[in-house]
């Protein structure tokens, strides 16, 4: 299988390359030239095995340039034992107080997001694939991060040999609990810096740099390229296709429906990457009817998928569901590619358009598979507060972006199977998530607050969130957006 790049489509690399890279030259995104295709048969097979062999099986299928044994090593190393805290990797439990809604826990991995369910994978799959396609070269992975992808990618590079990885966040645009767990990063070749912004000024930054060619050739006669570990790279969403396989799975292995039935997803999206896996498993003939894009205030997506007009240009709010505060949503570029035919052009001029003009409105082609494939809602930060309050009080414990998913899967009103998927561990947010159950806001510092938590909900801190208290603070550099290209000379020492 090869893939093609989303602005240009006479462009064909293999799967090592698009994960090396991370993205294409001219600026698009690496997508697969074709979806693969699962049997009934074929996902039947799926049901009995473990995560990491269902794992095996959907990854072997996009990474055809992968041996056999090379994929084996990397889903094993990924998800080691004792990597992650729960035995099933991805469980699926039941939502109380409702008939059919179950929650896809995603976040039982080393720094408690569901990032960590692809960036565990990604270096293993990057190293693997940059031995070939780019043998001897020391690999700079720039991050741009809205709080969970920072410290996940930081977690899963720390000290993997001929890597460097420099993330870059918003200020005042993270939890307390998310900046102190990448200041305190341990590793050789990590470094961390905020920056005066928000997220989408963290990631044009980014990006500006990755595809700034002075820069690229700086770093060509040290030896050095840059890729990436966010959801542009095609690295970071292969992984994510695998648990929506999983979870169908397991729906019907747990009795929530007979197998052939469909069910719905539901995904707190930001950048859009979460939702757009659902989008591929559903393409590869996993059954899923709807996939629902929850958003919270900055509800541009919501407004995109109902009226077929992206604007970027409004107020940008930082809410309590900081991973999902973002106006410019990268993966979209790779449905819109899907949905337009594999129209390069057509893509090219929606892309001119957002970054002049901050807006374009689609086809009908592309609105008529937007309609029948996702539907969209948004959550208030009122809301959510109540949604969180309401689903504690009927038994389970959720974080501020899984209580913007059950807000809008509430509204739907649906009585499908469904999933919603829960992107990160409340004790991440334990501040809001407190807020919201006591009615008040708690007069106690971060940890003091996860401790109350876990005395109010009688549940546990999770251990990588506990380490935190005793570690050293090491990166504490605030720098102007103007500087990022400066910060990443200073990193790499060149
Ligand atoms: C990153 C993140 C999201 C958004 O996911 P996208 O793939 O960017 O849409 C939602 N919730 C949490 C907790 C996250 O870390």
């Amino acid at each position: 299988m090869f893939y093609t790049s989303t602005r240009n489509k006479n462009l064909r690399v293999t799967s090592s390359e698009a994960i090396t890279k991370g993205i294409s030259d001219e600026g698009g995104l690496f997508v697969p030239e074709e979806i693969p295709h699962l049997t009934e048969d074929e996902i039947m097979g799926l049901i009995p095995l473990s995560y990491k062999e269902r794992a095996k099986k959907i990854l072997s299928l996009y990474l055809t340039d992968f041996t056999e044994e090379e994929i084996n090593y990397c889903v094993e190393g990924a998800y080691r034992d004792g990597k992650f805290s729960s035995e099933k990797i991805a469980p699926v439990v039941d939502l109380p107080g409702t008939d059919n809604g179950h929650i896809l826990e995603l976040f039982w991995g080393p720094t408690c997001a569901f990032k960590d369910m692809a960036l565990q994978l990604l270096p293993y799959l990057l190293t693997t694939a940059s031995k070939r396609f780019a043998p001897d070269k020391e690999i700079v992975i720039l991050v741009a991060t809205s709080g969970d992808t920072g410290k996940a990618a930081l977690e899963g590079f720390k000290d993997v040999p001929h890597t460097r990885i420099l993330v870059f966040y918003p200020d005042q645009g993270v939890s307390a609990m998310q900046k102190l767990q990448m200041q305190t990063q341990a590793g050789e070749n990590v470094a961390v810096c905020a920056i005066k912004g928000n997220f989408d000024d963290a990631q044009s930054g980014v990006k500006k740099i990755f595809t700034d060619k002075a820069v690229g050739e700086k770093l060509a006669q040290n030896n050095m390229m840059f890729s990436s570990a966010n959801s542009i790279n095609w690295g970071r969403l292969v992984p994510q296709v695998v648990y929506y396989c999983s979870a169908y799975c397991d729906m019907v292995e747990q009795g929530n429906l007979y197998f052939g039935e469909k069910m719905d997803v539901v995904v707190p999206t930001g950048n859009f990457g979460n939702i757009l896996a659902a989008y591929y498993a559903k393409k590869m003939g996993v059954p899923i009817n709807l996939l629902v894009c929850a958003s919270n205030s900055n509800n541009v997506l919501t407004d995109f998928l109902t009226t077929g007009t992206y604007d970027r240009n409004r107020k940008f709010y930082t809410t309590t569901s900081p991973s999902m505060d973002i106006l410019i949503s990268s993966n979209l570029e790779r449905l819109l590619f899907h949905l337009s035919g594999e129209n390069d052009e057509e893509i090219r001029g929606y892309m001119k358009l957002l970054s002049e003009t901050g807006k374009y409105t689609v086809s009908d082609e592309i609105m008529a598979g937007i309609k029948e494939n996702f539907a969209a809602g948004y959550s208030t930060e009122d809301e959510d507060r109540d949604t969180i309050k309401e689903t504690f009080d009927n038994g389970y414990l959720a974080d501020t972006h899984t209580a913007v998913a059950i807000n809008v899967y509430k509204k739907l009103d649906s009585d499908r199977p469904t999933i919603i998927a829960s992107t990160a561990s409340p004790y991440k947010f334990p501040k809001s998530v407190l807020t919201a159950i006591l009615g008040q806001a708690p007069d106690l510092d971060e940890f003091d607050m996860t401790e109350e938590l876990s005395r109010v909900s009688t549940t546990k801190m999770p251990l990588p969130l506990a380490g935190l208290k005793n570690r050293p603070v090491r990166f504490t550099s605030v720098s102007e957006i103007s500087d990022m290209e400066q910060c990443v000379y200073d990193m790499l020492g060149i």
